[in-house]
């Protein structure tokens, strides 16, 4: 049996270890449109702050060689013909398969005028990155501007930052991260950004890149301002990378559909991570939560499947945490609820969020301690009312505080 990967990111490279680990025989073939070996997205700031290869090729630069998967990269699909059970590259090449994964996860969304410009950088990919850093380590670029401050927008500001460059982020809403932070806590993270140098321009939002002599030449405002620096990057989102399955058959809205075991609805087809709308944990409706655990989890449970078993995908969750902002930061689950615990001390921060007793999410700043445990309560659903507002409270978790509460 030969299953042909499409993609070398997180998804695509632990689905091909999982499968060479229960199978010693199966043909792998992996196709991607990077220039690198499969590596981790969320290590490329370390990796040009460090020079630490070790975590950004998380899996080992042999990764591919170690398994015996077949590696075509760079090399980039065109389309998919389900019924020949080929992928065609955009060099003609044709490749066929017993059975495909489609982990070709997500890229920049960039809704805004002028994003395809010379000039206009983006942080979704280690080519994408180096071409940035190149930039700053030539002193080709001394100040940044970054349209977006989503978390890939704060990642590529600390990491400019702590270069030396002089950065300010343009964010349209009035809060920064406003997909996984309320403006509560938001405001304690933004005030470190600010602390770091990083100037923050939220509340203001950008119409488009300026062009001038066929490259970006400024960011122009909706109030008519023009802001400009040597270097413009947008950070405005992600979108499942799904383009080349235009025609194919296989079904798509936002993401690829997928049933509860990451099949599509072509037999054979299967897909995980990034590039795919699966159902959240916590609401049980379809929505594509680009974050690294979570497209770990579905290459799991999809390579098992691959391989004649049937594992069912518990589901997606909303969950992260900020490493480099000089404080811990964790955001899980939803940002409101009917009822609400909180504790806070100066930038220290805790609120916990709950509909009849259940946690339905969760934001600490300051002070993560217990953060796991109450993860695992919102997971399994269970009525936490035994604890009171103990559950707050810095140091929840520790066996003296939960272990009585629990035996109630
Ligand atoms: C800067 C940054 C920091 C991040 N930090 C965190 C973090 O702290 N915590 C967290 O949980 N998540 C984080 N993420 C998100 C995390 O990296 C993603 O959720 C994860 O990489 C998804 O894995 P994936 O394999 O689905 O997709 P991707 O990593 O996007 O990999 C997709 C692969 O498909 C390939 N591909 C796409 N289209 C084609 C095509 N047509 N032909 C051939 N190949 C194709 C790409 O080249 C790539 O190899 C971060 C992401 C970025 C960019």
């Amino acid at each position: 049996m030969k299953v042909l990967i499409i993609g070398s990111g997180p998804a695509g490279i632990v689905a091909a270890e999982e499968m060479r680990a229960a199978d010693p025989t199966i043909e792998l073939e992996m196709v991607t449109q990077e220039p690198y070996p499969p590596y981790s997205p969320p290590a490329m700031a370390d990796h040009f702050l460090t020079g630490r290869s070790e975590p950004l090729y998380w899996k080992g630069a042999d990764v591919c060689e170690r398994l015996g998967i077949a590696y075509r990269s760079p090399a980039r699909v065109a389309s998919v013909d389900p019924h020949g059970r080929t992928v065609v590259l955009h060099d003609g090449t044709r490749l066929g398969w017993d059975a495909l994964l489609i982990a070709s996860g997500s890229r920049l969304h960039a809704p805004i005028e002028g994003a395809d410009l010379a000039g206009v950088h983006d942080f979704k990919s280690l080519a994408a990155a180096e071409a940035i850093i190149r930039r700053v380590r030539r002193r080709e670029a001394t100040t940044a501007l970054i349209v977006g401050a989503g978390f890939i927008g704060m990642e590529i500001a600390l990491l400019l930052a702590d270069l030396g460059v002089r950065v300010a982020i343009v964010g349209r809403r009035t809060w920064v991260m406003p997909r996984m932070l309320d403006p509560e806590t938001a405001e304690i993270a933004g005030r470190s950004m600010v602390a770091r140098g990083i100037e923050l321009r939220l509340g203001v939002e950008a119409t488009g890149f300026v062009e001038r002599d066929g490259a970006a030449a400024g960011v122009r405002l909706a109030s008519g301002d023009m802001l400009t620096a040597d270097l413009y990057v947008a950070a405005t989102g992600v979108k499942p990378n799904i383009r080349f399955l235009a025609g194919s058959g296989v079904a798509t809205d936002w993401g690829i559909a997928v049933d509860d075991h990451l099949r599509t609805n072509v037999p054979g087809v299967w897909a995980a991570g990034d590039a795919v709308e699966a159902s959240d944990r916590a609401t049980g409706k379809a929505f594509v939560h680009a974050i690294f655990p979570n497209a770990v989890d579905q290459a799991r449970v999809v390579a098992t499947n691959i391989l004649g078993g049937n594992l069912a995908y518990p589901g997606a969750e909303s969950m992260n945490s900020l490493k480099h902002l000089g404080l811990p930061i964790m955001a899980v689950g939803a940002m409101e609820g009917n009822d609400e615990l909180r504790w806070r001390d100066g930038d220290a921060l805790r609120k916990v969020f709950l509909e009849g007793g259940r946690i339905v999410g969760f934001r600490f700043a300051g002070e993560i301690s217990g953060g796991g445990l109450l993860r695992s309560f919102l997971l399994r659903g269970e009525d936490v009312r035994r604890f009171g507002r103990r559950l707050v409270l810095p140091g929840f978790g520790m066996s003296q505080v939960v272990l009585p509460a629990m035996s109630l």
